[in-house]
């Protein structure tokens, strides 16, 4: 089954909350969305790092400035500090639903 959003908004400003053509809410904490944000310099930036290391974010870091769809399957986040490479598919983003 393809999942589409129906409803993307921001709730307060600590978790990106998603309705799905099934009816199925997800939730996803910003802190989980930008840790696991899908561009080239954040995927090689986490190869890097050693298991232990312990991502620590800083508030413009997790702060969702503007979110943009792209094309019918991904949507653009772009964050506070500047950061707006990170494409996230639908399928990627169904998948973060911490329910
Ligand atoms: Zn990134």
């Amino acid at each position: 089954m393809r999942f589409d959003p129906v409803k993307i908004r921001l709730a307060g400003a600590s978790e990106l909350l998603i309705e799905w053509n099934d009816s199925k809410i997800s939730r996803i904490p910003l802190e989980v969305l930008r840790k696991k944000c899908p561009c080239a310099t954040c995927i090689a930036e986490k190869t890097k790092q050693s298991a232990k290391y312990i991502p620590l974010f800083l508030r413009d870091q997790v702060t969702v400035k503007e979110i943009k769809p792209v094309g019918s399957y991904a949507l653009n986040v772009v964050w506070q500090d500047g950061h707006s490479t990170g494409i996230y598919e639908y399928n990627t983003l169904r998948s973060m639903n911490p329910e």
